[in-house]
């Protein structure tokens, strides 16, 4: 593994596959890949920030010796395409139709947060005296690698023209190249309305997107989980060997089924609460999880209640 950018480190998975994993305080936030085809190259995903993107571009440019044919977004969620607008205007962007639906309604929001960078600056200032207040060291360095990727979010408002995907796909597409077969899988329902990876199968890669968070808590806001659930248990029943997650380090089929314990524990554990008559309040204070998912929740509080609040309202809508 080297750095390749203050934004994200690179691994060489395969020869001509490389993932790249987004650093703790850059303004990558998420992670992406770069696949040479052979004679095109690829680039799944594109992160939160353009500046990040610029070296992802360089980067793949460099280590590839052509232009970027084709870029795929994973999902609409921001922090995986905020990059599109750094590549030149011949590269084609893929995703589903439904994702690509979804970024158009985000653009309201994108263009408000533009002109109004107030809420984005007290939250920033909010932190920063947490981050004085905390004395754990680990603590405060996730705090402060959580502002360091808020500036870098807050510096690129002025320059953001988020550049949408200019082809649309219903189910598969497979890119035969000159070296090697990638097939990209619309599959519906998971971590979003709509969720693509992509897979490598003679390197037994697959490009996982936001359905897969390693080492980490999913964000599961805006999931079908059942949907979500499924996605990754039909992924351990298959012979793929590596996965690059869209957030934490790159992993294998035992990531896999830890991501999946993570959601059914927590699941358990608010249902219980809610059941037994708990506000959320009294959920959030209460629950606590086995290892190594404790850990995982200490190293993000916010995440952590953002998915019990989701589940609890979840139940809600199912009484
Ligand atoms: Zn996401």
């Amino acid at each position: 593994m080297n750095t390749a950018s203050e934004h994200f480190s690179l691994t060489e998975l395969a020869e001509g596959v490389f993932a790249a994993i987004a650093t703790e305080a850059g303004g990558a936030f998420s992670n992406a890949g770069i696949i040479d085809l052979g004679d095109q190259t690829l680039v799944f995903d594109t992160m939160n920030t353009p500046l990040a993107a610029k070296d992802l571009k360089q980067v793949a440019e460099e280590l590839t010796g052509r232009h970027i044919s084709y870029i795929v977004n994973s999902h609409w969620h921001s922090d995986h395409w905020m990059g599109n607008q750094v590549f030149p205007k011949s590269t084609m962007i893929f995703s589903t139709p439904e994702t690509l639906e979804f970024m158009i309604s985000e653009l309201d929001e994108i263009h408000q947060s533009q002109s109004n960078h107030s809420n984005f600056r007290s939250l920033i200032e909010t932190y920063e005296k947490l981050y004085n207040e905390t004395k754990d060291e680990s603590h405060k360095k996730n705090i402060s690698d959580m502002i360091s990727r808020w500036k870098f979010e807050l510096d690129a408002l002025p320059e953001l023209n988020p550049r949408l995907p200019n082809m649309t796909f219903d189910s598969k597409i497979t890119f035969h190249g000159k070296n090697r077969v990638a097939e990209l899988f619309a599959s519906g329902k998971g971590h979003t309305i709509s969720d693509v990876f992509l897979a490598l199968p003679e390197d037994q890669i697959v490009f996982w997107g936001d359905l897969g968070f390693f080492q980490c808590q999913p964000f599961i806001g805006s999931c079908d989980l059942e949907g979500w659930k499924l996605k990754i248990l039909s992924m351990t029943n298959s012979l793929f060997k590596h996965f690059v997650p869209g957030h934490g380090p790159l992993g294998n089929q035992s990531d896999l089924h830890l991501e999946h314990q993570y959601m059914v524990t927590l699941e358990e554990k608010v249902r219980e609460a809610f059941q037994g008559g708990m506000t959320v309040e009294d959920a959030l204070s209460k629950i606590s999880l086995p290892e190594p998912f404790n850990q995982w929740v200490a190293a993000s509080a916010r995440r952590f209640e953002a998915n019990v609040r989701f589940l609890f309202q979840y139940f809600d809508d199912r009484m």
